[in-house]
């Protein structure tokens, strides 16, 4: 496996060479505004010290901790549970002290489902993704979860477009299909929600456009990016162009941040102030 360091994680995550990590500024930022007296640290933890890291974490009195690539699926061998979408997807982002019991959870897909329920209940739905990642993986499962009734995975490479399409077939109560994207897609008209989780946009390639039939979106559509940086996509510019209603990709990384701190303080942290700090962040 080729190793990164902390900062090329934030790197590929984010999309620039970023000092600060976004998560903590805009965490910590909820932590200062509800007067509470935690921190969220940013740790560099190689791949071969994780089990010693999980155990460092238990026996420190941490609450829980948010875990990344290349940990997401590893952790799982020291943790004592999973919540339901964690176990469906394989993968966790988020663990957290309950009970004495460590449990993972994976926040990125309920993140983007929450910012989704404040335009539209993805009950009995029709939602075409783009990609077949990780964070399309959270989203689908979370999405299906939430009662999507037709998910289509559109995806370059067709082993991973396959595999996530048979995980949501076999595994949830939904109806599943693949698209291979090998020309322009054409967005099926009677589609409800649109979601770009590829890495597409992401800086610094502003100019990289989803290859999608432009005359194919149409304004009932409501059209999601997942790309943080910048959050005004060229999907986000053409869908407000088309008078969809739209979710940038700040929505999501927020909302999975109030989960978070949900789950580790029992506190609703104010969404708002969590997204000035992260607009601060990226300028
Ligand atoms: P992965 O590397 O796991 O998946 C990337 C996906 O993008 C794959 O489906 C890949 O297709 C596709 N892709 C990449 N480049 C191209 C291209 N040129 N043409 C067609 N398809 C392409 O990444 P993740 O799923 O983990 O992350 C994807 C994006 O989501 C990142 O940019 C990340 O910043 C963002 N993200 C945002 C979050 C938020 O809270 N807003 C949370 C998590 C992620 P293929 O399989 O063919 O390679």
């Amino acid at each position: 496996m080729k190793e990164l360091n902390f900062k090329q994680e934030l790197t590929a995550a984010f999309g620039q060479p970023i000092s600060e990590n976004p998560t903590q500024v805009m965490v910590e930022a909820a932590y200062h505004h509800h007067n509470l007296d935690w921190r969220y640290l940013t740790i560099e933890v190689g791949p071969n010290d994780l089990e010693a890291a999980v155990q460092g974490a238990k026996v420190m009195g941490f609450q829980g901790f948010n875990c990344t690539i290349p940990h997401k699926v590893k952790v799982i061998d020291y943790l004592d549970g999973l919540g339901e979408s964690a176990s469906l997807m394989g993968a966790v982002n988020c663990v957290v002290r309950k009970d004495g019991k460590w449990i993972g959870e994976n926040t990125d897909g309920k993140g983007f489902v929450s910012s989704l329920r404040e335009l539209t209940d993805p009950k009995g739905k029709k939602v075409v993704i783009f990609g077949a990642g990780g964070a399309a993986r959270a989203i689908s499962v979370e999405v299906a979860l939430a009662g999507a009734h037709h998910i289509t995975i559109v995806n370059r490479s067709a082993g991973r477009g396959e595999e996530l399409t048979s995980l949501l077939q076999d595994k949830l109560p939904c109806y599943a299909d693949f698209a291979s994207w090998d020309s322009t897609y054409s967005i099926p008209s009677e589609t409800d929600v649109v979601i770009n989780a590829t890495s597409i946009g992401l800086f610094p390639d502003l100019d990289a456009q989803l290859d999608f039939d432009p005359d194919s979106l149409l304004p009932h559509m409501l059209v999601a990016d997942v790309i943080p940086n910048p959050p005004t996509t060229h999907l986000v510019r053409d869908a407000r162009a088309k008078g969809c209603p739209v979710i940038d990709g700040l929505g999501m990384l927020v909302n999975q941040g109030v989960i978070g701190i949900k789950h580790w303080t029992g506190i609703d942290p104010d969404p708002k102030l969590m997204r000035a700090a992260l607009e601060k962040v990226f300028g």
